[in-house]
């Protein structure tokens, strides 16, 4: 059985003996007579650290044990010294007292229940079974911020499971046999927990409440504490600060200013959709006007300039239905050499079957229906050349 240090505050560092290493598939699995390495329960993540000069990277809790995953075997009955990373510890905990705080006041003040917390190594969220509006969770912050200042005493208390019904606690985690720890962090919060705590809510440092969503029947919440909140705040600032400036305008006009550039420039695309319909009618009825005769057959070989494959269809849907009329359009953007393909249903080759030709006059590949069909090439092509070598053969053939 390890003994656990990690609960004892500040205690970052302490002396062990090994009493079993175990290769596994990732490293080493290391047991200790003691340790200080939290190991992942209740929703919060392992600690990692040092044990003598072999990296800790994950702790697990193994029955009555504390099991070390390490990058190097230890020797068994080794004395060793075992370290925690202080700084990440510090956050694990800020995150998880935070969250202590946010759930005791969601309870408190609005009657919703904690249904679900997760701790991530960049964010932490955390589930209430009520919806909360932004109002709400702007007070939620506020009265966090409120339980962090007044840096009250944050009290564990170890109990007998049977125990446990003297106690009016926000949440009890069912199923509890044997010894039970119970937090208690003022007025504010108390329950059931295994995890590591601040000796006073003022080491929280403070408390930001960054988004929300409708989760389930309730709020999902993510929130940050500490450094993180800084850090995030920061960063947020800095974000804010370069719209604004981008746009430039004062912070508080930044959004408007952005909304604004939205509304225009929807308001361009649905002017620039307008005048490319009228550019590709005009466009269309040029191309119909310069059609070659063949027999009864009117046919239009045309090449245009930089059309991707979206463009010529469009443009080749703007050419009139008429059933005397066949149109190949070609485009070439960078190496693609695209094709469409229409044919009206009284000419001799239907679309389909005009396309398979120009596959074979390019190497590309198209294909589609009797009336429509469409293809493409990648490849060097003299796009002239093969216009010429298509509207001899069409004329030939339609005729
Ligand atoms: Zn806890």
């Amino acid at each position: 059985m390890t003994e656990r240090l990690y609960y004892q505050h500040k205690l970052y560092e302490c002396e062990a003996r090994v009493v079993a290493c175990v290769p596994c598939e990732n490293g080493y699995t290391v047991t200790l007579d003691r340790t200080v390495i939290f190991p992942e329960s209740g929703g919060q993540l392992p600690d990692t650290g040092f044990i003598g000069d072999a990296r800790v990277l994950d702790a697990q809790e193994s029955g009555d044990d504390v099991v070390h995953m390490c990058d190097k075997p230890l020797e068994v009955g080794a004395d060793v010294v075992v370290k925690i990373d202080v700084e990440q510890r510090l956050d694990y905990t800020q995150q998880h007292t935070g969250e202590h705080i946010i759930s005791g006041i969601i309870s408190s003040m609005f009657g919703g229940t904690n249904v679900g917390f997760h701790m991530a190594k960049d964010y932490c969220t955390v589930d209430t079974d009520i919806v909360l509006s932004k109002e709400q969770l702007d007070i939620i912050e506020l009265e966090a911020n409120k339980a962090v200042r007044d840096n009250v005493a944050i009290i564990t208390k170890t109990v007998d499971a049977a125990e446990l019904e003297n106690y009016t606690l926000r949440k009890k985690t069912k199923g509890l046999q044997g010894e039970v720890r119970i937090v208690f962090i003022g007025n504010v919060d108390s329950c059931t927990c295994c995890g590591t705590h601040c000796e006073y809510s003022g080491e929280v440092g403070a408390v930001a409440i960054t988004d929300s969503m409708k989760y389930k029947q309730g709020t999902r919440i993510w929130f940050s504490c500490g450094e993180r909140a800084i850090k995030e705040a920061q960063n947020n600032a800095k974000i804010v600060a370069s719209i604004a400036n981008r746009f430039s305008t004062g912070r508080e006009e930044a959004y408007n200013a952005v909304v604004r550039q939205g509304d225009e420039l929807s308001a361009l695309k649905r002017e620039l959709k307008k005048r490319t319909d009228m550019l590709f009618e005009y466009k269309a009825s040029e191309l119909v006007n310069g059609a070659e005769s063949a027999g009864n057959a009117k046919i239009v070989v045309a090449t245009l300039d930089e059309f991707n494959m979206q463009e010529l269809k469009m443009l080749c849907e703007k050419i009139p239905q008429d059933k005397n009329l066949a149109v190949v359009l070609l485009s070439k953007v960078g190496e693609n050499v695209f094709y469409q393909i229409k044919t009206g249903k009284n000419i001799k080759q239907n679309a389909k079957e005009i396309c398979l030709v120009v596959n074979a006059m390019t190497g590309g590949k198209g294909g589609g229906r009797d009336d429509f069909a469409q293809g493409s090439c990648n490849s060097n092509l003299n796009v002239e050349e093969t216009l010429c070598q298509l509207s001899a053969y069409l004329k030939k053939s339609l005729a």
